[in-house]
């Protein structure tokens, strides 16, 4: 089944607040098999929501709108709905009696504005809200529906959950929108699109969606409208096979942290873990320490920011910062290798590289990063050049960095 959500407020355009009903009325739905096809938002305007509302059932026969339901004047919607299936608002008692003893309940007399909030069109079902003053509203006509729902989004997503699913579920009859991935890193977008080929057509009819960020690209594939059974077996196989076109690229499915399997790599072979950072600061360190349990593998680490604490806490040789500079093979080598030795564990991670805005030159540009990993006498260092501004190049050193402990521990290229 497909539907629009129409989202009202025009503190919304305005981007004074977040459309957070938007997001969780396409993760509620998607969960239940409902696929929300599109959704716009508009200001709490007349003209404008009866268009939203309008083009909306013209392309798919059914909308949810959220906001413009209370008594203040901008709260439109149900009186714009109303008169788009030509029904008139009628004075709902049962409404009516509700909102006056929540009133009474709060001590306070009922304003005369809140009369107008028991006013629903003629025929719709009042859809109880106990969290609120305004109720939703369900309007079917014709094989049309719309259903609207407040704007503050404890009460849309009790509605929701309470009103809304349950008789959607009726009508979807056991079908389910659902996704899975599968977490790459280490491979650029272009060339993990090469590597898993076009696997569409075999998957199909799941589709594939290629997500990039600073962690590395998620492959997700989505089941979209079968029945749960089907889409959970269809899920798997197509999981499996990208994980194995991904090969040593991916470290895990769906929501799993690289530093969790990092972790879980360590605490199998009974080591435990040191870090070195310099331009991540910290970064990597509260990435690990993120990580429930990881006070039995992780012991801590040195922020060697300046060339001073390299030298002086991690003995790197000043020669070495001399003659090849801070961001460099021999430099993060001798940071792992420094604070290995130090704190007497056997493992170790370093990074050193230049985040940028400022500090970059022709030879290493804003972006260049140095990062070395060790466990027991095994060591790897790797040269990497990212893009983004300075939170993104801290951001993804730290997870390359995570990666590379992964890969030496697993015995992967
Ligand atoms: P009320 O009965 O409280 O007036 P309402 O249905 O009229 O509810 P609005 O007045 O449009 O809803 O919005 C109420 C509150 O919910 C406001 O604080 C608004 O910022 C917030 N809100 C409205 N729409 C959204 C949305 N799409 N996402 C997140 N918050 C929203
Ligand atoms: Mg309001």
């Amino acid at each position: 089944m497909k539907l629009e959500v129409v989202t009202i407020g025009t503190e919304l355009l305005l981007g004074q607040i977040l459309d957070t009903n938007a997001a969780e009325l396409g993760r509620g739905l998607a969960a239940a098999g409902v696929e929300v096809v599109r959704h716009s938002s508009v200001a709490d305007r007349p003209d404008a929501i009866r268009a939203a509302v309008a083009e909306a059932l013209e392309r798919t026969g059914f909308v949810i709108t959220t906001g413009g339901l209370g008594p203040t004047r901008d709260d439109i919607t149900k009186r714009e709905v109303a008169a788009l299936f030509g029904k008139a608002l009628e004075l709902d008692a049962a409404v009516l009696q509700s909102l006056e003893e929540r009133f009474r309940r709060l001590g306070r007399p009922m304003p005369a504005v809140n009369r107008t909030q028991a006013e629903v069109p003629a025929g719709a079902t009042v859809l109880p809200n106990p969290r609120g003053t305004a109720p939703g509203l369900w309007v079917e006509d014709r094989g049309r529906v719309v259903v609207m729902l407040p704007g503050v989004p404890s009460e849309m997503r009790g509605l929701l959950a309470e009103e809304v699913l349950p008789r959607l579920a009726a009508r979807t009859a056991g079908v389910v929108v659902r996704s899975r991935s599968v977490r790459t890193t280490g491979i650029a977008e272009s060339a993990l699109a090469e590597r898993v080929g076009a696997i569409e057509e075999e998957i199909a009819p799941l589709t594939l969606a290629y997500l990039p960020s600073t962690d590395g690209v998620e492959l997700r594939v989505t089941a979209w409208s079968l029945r749960e059974d089907d889409a959970e077996r269809r899920l798997a196989a197509a999981v499996a096979q990208l994980r194995e076109r991904a090969g040593e690229h991916c470290y895990g499915e769906d929501r799993t942290d690289l530093a969790a399997v990092v972790l879980d790599q360590l605490r199998a072979r009974g080591s435990r873990l040191v870090v070195a950072e310099s331009c991540t600061g910290g970064v990597l360190s509260a990435r690990i320490t993120a990580i429930p349990g990881a006070s039995n593998v992780f012991i801590g680490g040195v922020v060697a920011y300046d060339n001073m604490v390299k030298s002086g806490t991690l003995d790197v040789r000043p020669e070495l910062l001399d003659q090849y500079g801070a961001v460099s093979e021999q430099v993060v080598s001798a940071m792992a290798e420094g604070v290995q030795r130090q704190f007497a564990v056997d493992a170790a991670l370093a990074i050193t590289g230049i985040a940028g805005p400022s500090g970059g030159t022709a030879e290493k540009p804003v972006g260049t990063v140095w990062l070395a990993a060790r466990h027991g006498a095994e060591r790897r260092a790797l040269k990497r050049v990212f893009p983004g501004d300075r939170n993104e190049i801290r951001a993804r050193s730290a997870q390359a960095a995570l990666d590379l402990l992964r890969r030496l521990l697993a015995d992967k290229p």
